[in-house]
């Protein structure tokens, strides 16, 4: 399935995008030596998903052994590295690791719990699971509750994440890229005049649901989310709160006198659209102060008419909400030359994959960015050398672009 690879160390990089997803990806080429450019349509880095405040950092852990769970796990590894490399070079990232304790709300959460504890997914000093006793023990407050305690989770400003991540490339803010155009052996970006922006060797798409305005990825399916955070004031009793609070959704310690609690997980409308920047709404607020409620009934009573500020966003989101990273198929051929693969054929029987040459995608981050980001990066650049994956195959091949259209065609009546 995998294309040639493209690159070497001296060749050029352009990554459409400056969120999690560009950041990333931009930083994982640095890394081999390369030279990279951002492309960035805004007048700052980050302002669409990634402006988000305040990112929870915590692994997506499944009971039974899964795709999702097993690329989690991994994630989280790869990102605690990656957050110890930043740490070396001092950049203030708003990394708070207070832990994050995933409270187990009911009987089968708790079942679930267990059932992830007892994978081995992630090694005992990385999460773990802890009675009622130990939970308040941890956060600070009392709890009726246990939960898995992930010491390393936290929060962190994506932003400054983003801008430690793109020390070393050329950002370009203020353009839009429109246009790709294949130019001997590399590749072209025009704006919407078709005015020429940049030519780089090979070209990532990470301009989270906008990866899919380009005539080669138009096909990407991508769902938008809206989500919003709110903050509320904090008071004598929340402010011993020592480390993140998560279930149904989070709450995290006060800092400066406000938590953050959230967010919410909804549909769009077209209206939420324009932009990229759907308006902050009173009902989502409400929705996140019950969600906080029923994780610590009454902790937050005293302030809760006094919601604060909130901060509303679009998530980008695949039907298996697992991101989309690796190279961009070619959609007419492959349409073309697996149109028979729901008579279940041998792989073999099959041609060769078509990609278009040094063009990958990284986007469909959905709820996780902050963790999925750098593992995926890390894949796309493994792909583009040729070197080693930095995950099992049958991962990498989970998170394929191409696997939509693939699924499509199993599924295909004619
Ligand atoms: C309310 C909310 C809460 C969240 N909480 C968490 C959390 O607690 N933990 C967590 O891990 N994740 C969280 N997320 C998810 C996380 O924010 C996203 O997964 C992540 O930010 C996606 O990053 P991205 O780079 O793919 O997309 P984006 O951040 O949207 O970046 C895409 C960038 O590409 C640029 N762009 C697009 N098209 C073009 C173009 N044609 N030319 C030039 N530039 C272009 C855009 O301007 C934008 O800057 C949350 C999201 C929301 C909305």
């Amino acid at each position: 399935m995998a294309p040639k690879s493209v690159m070497s160390k001296n060749k050029t990089v352009a990554v459409i995008g400056s969120g999690l997803a560009g950041a990333s990806v931009a930083h994982a080429f640095r890394q081999r030596g390369c030279s990279v450019t951002i492309i960035e349509r805004h007048a700052d880095i980050a302002s669409e998903a990634s402006a988000t405040p305040s990112a929870v950092l915590m692994p997506r852990l499944t009971a039974r052994e899964s795709t999702d769970g097993t690329f989690y796990a991994h994630a989280w590894q790869t990102l605690l590295s990656l957050l110890s490399e930043v740490a070396k070079n001092g950049t203030n990232i708003g990394l708070q690791q207070c832990g994050v304790l995933h409270l187990a709300t009911t009987e089968e959460e708790t079942a679930r719990q267990t059932a992830i504890i007892q994978s081995g997914a992630l090694p005992h000093s990385l999460a773990k699971q802890v009675s009622p006793a130990e939970a308040a023990g941890l956060a600070g407050i009392d709890l009726e509750m246990g939960g898995l305690h992930f010491p390393d989770g936290g929060t962190l400003s994506p932003r400054q994440f983003c801008d430690a991540l793109l020390d070393g490339s050329v950002v370009r803010k203020k353009l839009a890229a429109a246009r790709l155009e294949r130019d001997k052996d590399q590749w072209r970006v025009l704006d919407e005049n078709g005015a020429p922006i940049l030519q780089a060797d090979c070209i990532i798409l990470a301009g989270g649901l906008d990866s899919a305005v380009f005539d080669q990825s138009n096909w990407l399916p991508l769902t938008p989310r809206r989500g919003q955070l709110t903050r509320i004031p904090s008071n004598n009793v929340s402010d011993t709160l020592t480390c993140v609070l998560a279930g149904e959704g989070h709450l995290t310690p006060s800092r400066n006198g406000q938590h953050v609690i959230g967010a919410t997980f909804d549909h769009v409308r077209p209206e939420d659209l324009g932009e990229r920047k759907p308006q902050p709404e009173r009902d989502a607020d409400s929705r996140n102060v019950r969600i906080v409620e029923s994780l610590v009934p009454g902790l937050l009573e005293a302030t809760i008419e006094a919601v604060g500020e909130s901060w509303a966003g679009l998530r980008c989101t695949t039907r298996d909400h697992l991101p989309l990273a690796g190279p961009l198929p070619n959609q007419a051929s492959y349409l073309n030359d697996f149109a028979d693969v729901k008579h279940g054929h041998r792989w073999t029987q099959y041609p060769r994959a078509t990609y278009h040459e040094g063009l990958y995608v990284l986007t469909g981050l959905g709820a996780h960015g902050a963790v999925a980001a750098p593992l995926a990066a890390d894949l796309i650049v493994s792909q583009a050398f040729g070197d080693p994956l930095p995950l099992p195959r049958n991962i990498a091949q989970a998170l394929h672009p191409g696997r939509f259209i693939v699924r499509d065609l199993k599924r295909a009546k004619n």
